[in-house]
């Protein structure tokens, strides 16, 4: 059973409310952190979100996101690596513990996978330069094979353990139980990542899912078993926040949002 004052709220968890009614309703029901997305961010204003996370005492988890580092040409990865530079920017305004990478797919028309995941690597290596001057560490998020097309082209916490140990300093993990439950290696290399846990995302897989992306589960819905992989990642070192990241289009986001804080508190006390 998982304590109240670990849980972030991750504010796609309630999609249908802005920032400013993320944290308003942080302080509503007692959440001790959150982790915003850069459009909620950027529609409130950095220095109005960062005086209000103040003012409130919420803690910021982690900023979500940065990464999207593949590209056709040397034109669209520097674009990229400047918007990322941007990314962490806000990370340091909003004293947010870590950045959020998610790192990109295949670049369009491309069928070279790795090529991108080159990218990738090449990519956070030439972000580092920057972020470590800012003490912003940086967490690659694997995301589950079917966005490797699309979103991420680092698709397990063994890919990610690799660039972290190629790139040293500033750079770690964040293991989201909806990527990567499935995974043989899951306990080994949780275990491989201590010390380099910088973030922990729950939700539920569904069976059977109806949206690749906008169908995740409420922690207790689903055949994740949360609580032992949080002993995982904890045995492994992390005892940070543990964020509740909820895509649901269908479901949670057409519910009242303050319903879903209330399941989601009450679902993260009994199954995570
Ligand atoms: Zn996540």
């Amino acid at each position: 059973m998982a304590d109240k004052s670990r849980l972030s709220l991750n504010t796609a968890t309630v999609n249908q409310w802005s920032l400013e009614e993320c944290i308003n309703g942080c302080v509503r029901h007692g959440i001790a952190a959150i982790d915003p997305w850069r459009d909620g961010l950027h529609n409130l204003g950095a220095d109005v979100a960062r005086e209000m996370l103040i003012d409130n005492d919420i803690k910021v988890s982690a900023l979500c996101r940065g990464g999207m580092f593949t590209g056709n040409n040397t034109l669209e990865c520097e674009a990229a690596l400047d918007d990322n530079r941007r990314a962490v920017d806000e990370a340091v305004k909003i004293n947010a513990q870590c950045l959020v990478l998610v790192v990109g797919g295949l670049p369009a028309e491309s069928k070279d996978i790795n090529d991108a995941r080159q990218q990738v690597r090449d990519g956070i290596g030439k972000l580092l330069d920057y972020s470590r001057t800012c003490d912003i560490p940086l967490a690659i998020e694997p995301l589950h094979p079917m966005y490797a097309a699309d979103r991420s082209c680092v698709n397990t916490l063994r890919q990610a353990n690799d660039i972290c140990d190629e790139l040293g300093d500033g750079v770690g993990i964040a293991v989201d139980a909806y990527h990567v439950w499935w995974d043989p290696d899951l306990e080994k290399e949780i275990k491989r990542a201590s010390g380099r846990i910088l973030g922990f995302h729950v939700c539920d897989w569904l069976v059977s899912t109806t949206d690749l992306l906008l169908d995740r589960g409420m922690m207790g819905d689903g055949i994740i078993d949360l609580p032992s992989m949080r002993r995982m990642v904890e045995a492994a070192g992390f005892d940070g926040f543990i964020e509740v990241e909820i895509f649901s289009k269908k479901n949670w986001w057409q519910k009242p949002g303050n319903e879903v804080m209330e399941t989601m508190i009450n679902r993260f006390e009994t199954y995570v």
